[in-house]
């Protein structure tokens, strides 16, 4: 495991949590180790004492909002994020981290750490799943994104940054302290988007 103090595979000194209750959480740890930051798993709120950022992964929002409450997770995330703590929420993450949900549970909960309205499931049926090559601000090369049963971005707020869009539509934004992806940024072995939010720590840091 990847973690603690003396990590010597840890070449950027940055320790970047990966929320890790549910859904696919490996990958992004897999990516971030591939970029020299230490890569915790975060599963109870003793483990985000010592992280300067957290990835909140794909999967499923409804489950993780239970999950983050009965963990005791979700009251010290939003302590962290009120402190000002990044964040890279990626599908399942993009949707706690939008200030508005359509298509959500009642009961579901975020963190309304970015201006966005986002509808859950919203490509629709035909499109559970789908790859496409999008352009990327500051890539040279079109990343590969993988979307599953992705949110679709419906209104974006004045202060939200776009760095990628699909037919029109947003799937990649950010703002001062979060960035979101409506597809699954770590299930290639491409790490260029992990090294996009880990250089903004970099700058911040
Ligand atoms: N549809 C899922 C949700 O509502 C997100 C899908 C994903 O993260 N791949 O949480």
């Amino acid at each position: 495991m990847p973690n603690g103090a003396g990590d010597t595979s840890t070449t950027t000194g940055l320790r970047v949590g990966v929320l890790a209750l549910q859904g696919a959480f490996e990958a992004h740890q897999e990516r971030l180790i591939e970029i020299g930051v230490d890569a915790p798993l975060i599963r109870t709120p003793l483990d985000l004492e010592t992280v300067d950022a957290v990835v909140l992964p794909g999967g499923e929002s409804t489950t993780m909002s239970r999950l983050l409450t009965t963990s005791g997770l979700f009251d010290a995330l939003e302590d962290r994020f009120a402190e000002g703590m990044p964040v890279f929420g990626t599908c399942a993450g993009m949707i706690l981290c939008a200030a508005d949900v359509l298509d959500g549970r009642s009961d579901q909960r975020g963190f309304d750490l970015i201006d966005l309205t986002v509808r859950r499931n919203g490509y629709g049926r035909q499109l559970e799943s789908f790859e496409s090559d999008i352009n990327v601000a500051g890539l040279d090369e079109p990343f590969h994104a993988v979307f599953i049963r992705a949110p679709f971005v419906e209104r974006i707020g004045d202060d939200v940054e776009i760095l990628a869009s699909l037919d029109g539509v947003a799937v990649l934004v950010r703002n001062q302290r979060c960035t979101v992806a409506a597809f699954h940024p770590e299930l290639t072995n491409d790490v260029r988007l992990h090294e996009i939010f880990v250089s903004s720590l970099k700058t911040s840091h």
